[in-house]
């Protein structure tokens, strides 16, 4: 059977990022296995109405393939999917992916240090390094609503978007006011005859200061490459600044939180005049427990007479539209449900991953904690990258995410090589002590010190703990990646070099 240099699923920007560091590290044979038809994940799958980008897009991009092209401030969704493709096609690395492939499950073969990857077909793919690049956000979560499959309309989940449903002059429910509601509910108030939005939870939503690049700064941005990368640096210093002195130094600095929090509090006044309206869009939880949105389109929209913010809990659906709690009903013709995802349940893994000693990654992270080695690497799981771990994500754009665990690899595979080596494990000593080291440190962010507990945030997991976002700044991240003591490793000499 061939074995690859690596197997990597997921070909969106997590993968594709993964399978250009392998390149530069002299690891040719690849393959990249892709359940979509096509590259750019996310930005793939995701087409509703009004998708863009909501962190700037000279920093929500590689910051080794800068890209001048940018039509907006925040991008719309269809050019992140073409830069997608614009850098996959330049790094050569779209030779390397199948489409279509959904893969089951990976194990660990101890007799030829190798991974075996289960395909759904039944094919067996084998590579000596995994990467799982499956993305955070990628398993759609459905409500548990009573009678929801009795509903006579038409039903459509906003990551399984479907241009044929006819929105024009309907009578439209839209249950979630999550980040992709904020984007889609001013997109279909403009064509819906009446639209219901379902909230359950307010959203934190502050001014978006977006607006089209002119022709002559994307032209600046071309011809003086370092013009760009000053934006870029702009944008993420602020991102860094939200986030570090805002979400993770809570206990320390609470007065930056409260900065966050006034803002939108302040957009909220501003657009809505409404008092009743207003306290129904007022969060009740501390700014950061959440993830908050920028958007200058949304509140006007509710506003609308045309619009109404249905805050009584849903009781059932049935085939003619949603019954609310008091007994209240709206007649529906098209149900869109913007419920989010599964992060806790059928994520971390997406797929079953089994390690050494029959180690099964979902079942050890739930009966013991969720943890990896800086964000990337887990005890018992050999050769393995696991790009969507806890503790991996680092800052607010995914990209720091991505170039943090890019410079990871280099370091450890540099170090493999090095040592004549071809297997490499992390410690459990090393994992411990970093489980150890984001426990205390989460002590002092929002997640911990604030008032999350109305929140019903998909930060926190099945346990009540917030091990998603590493609690350390990203330079501090990155630093780590590109200077972690290789001795939180062992290496040695697999079956195949012997
Ligand atoms: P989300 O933030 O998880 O929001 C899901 C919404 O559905 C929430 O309002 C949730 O209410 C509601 N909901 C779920 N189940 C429900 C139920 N059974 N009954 C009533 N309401 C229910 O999902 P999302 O809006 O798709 O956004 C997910 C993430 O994607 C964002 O946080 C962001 O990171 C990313 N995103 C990014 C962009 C961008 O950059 N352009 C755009 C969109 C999304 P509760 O809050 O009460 O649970």
């Amino acid at each position: 059977m061939r074995i690859h240099d690596a197997v990597i699923v997921g070909a969106g920007f997590g993968g594709i990022g993964a399978a250009i560091q392998l390149q530069r590290l002299g690891y040719d044979d690849l393959v990249i296995l892709e359940r979509e038809d096509d590259l750019g994940g996310t930005w793939h799958v995701n087409r509703y109405p009004g998708l863009a980008v909501d962190i700037p897009s000279a920093t929500y991009s590689y910051s080794f393939e800068p890209n001048p092209h940018w039509s907006r401030h925040f991008a719309p969704g269809p050019e992140l999917k073409r830069y997608a493709e614009h850098v996959a096609e330049k790094y050569d690395v779209r030779r390397h992916m199948r489409f279509g492939v959904t893969v089951d499950g990976a194990r660990w073969d101890e007799e030829s240090s190798t991974w075996q990857v289960n395909l759904r077909d039944g094919e067996t793919v084998a590579g000596r390094f995994l990467l799982t690049a499956t993305g955070f956000l990628s398993q759609p979560k459905l409500p548990d609503i009573a009678g929801i499959e009795d509903f006579a309309g038409t039903v459509v989940h906003t990551t399984r978007w479907d241009d044929d449903v006819e929105l024009t002059g309907k009578r439209v429910g839209i249950i979630g006011t999550g980040a992709t509601a904020v984007q889609l509910i001013p997109e279909l108030a403009k064509v819906t005859d009446h639209l219901t939005v379902y909230q359950r939870t307010p959203i934190y939503v502050s001014p978006k200061l977006d607006g089209p690049v002119p022709g002559l700064v994307r032209g600046v941005f071309d011809k003086v490459p370092l013009t760009q990368r000053l934006a870029r640096l702009a944008g993420t210093s602020i991102l860094e600044v939200m986030m570090v002195a805002g979400v993770l130094h809570y206990r320390n600095l609470p007065a930056a939180n409260q900065l966050g929090k006034r803002a939108c509090e302040a957009h909220l006044r501003r657009q809505v005049k409404d008092p009743e309206l207003r306290a129904k869009l007022t969060p009740d939880y501390d700014f950061g427990c959440k993830r908050p949105t920028f958007s200058n389109t949304y509140y006007p929209t509710l506003a609308r007479p045309d619009v109404d913010l249905e805050t009584t809990s849903i009781d059932h659906v049935d085939a003619g539209g949603i019954v609310t709690a008091d007994g209240r009903r709206a007649d529906l013709d098209v149900l869109v449900l913007a419920t989010g995802f599964d992060l806790w349940e059928t994520n971390f893994p997406a797929i079953e991953i089994i390690g050494r000693e029959g180690r099964d990654l979902g079942k050890w992270w739930r009966e013991t904690r969720f943890n990896a080695y800086e964000g990337i690497a887990v005890p018992k799981f050999p050769n393995f990258f696991s790009l969507n771990s806890p503790y991996s994500y680092s800052g607010l754009s995914y990209f720091t995410t991505i170039e943090t665990q890019m410079a990871h690899m280099e370091r450890l595979l540099a170090g493999l090589a090095e040592r004549d080596a071809d297997v490499f494990e992390a410690t459990e000593e090393a994992s411990d002590a970093f489980l150890e080291r984001m426990t205390g440190l989460l002590g002092d962010s929002v997640f911990n010190a604030g008032q999350c507990a109305t929140a019903r945030s998909y930060y926190f997991n099945q346990h009540g703990e917030a091990v998603l976002l590493r609690p350390t700044s990203t330079l501090s991240a990155h630093r780590e990646a590109a200077r972690f003591p290789l001795e939180d490793y062992t290496f040695s000499v697999g079956a195949q070099a012997r």
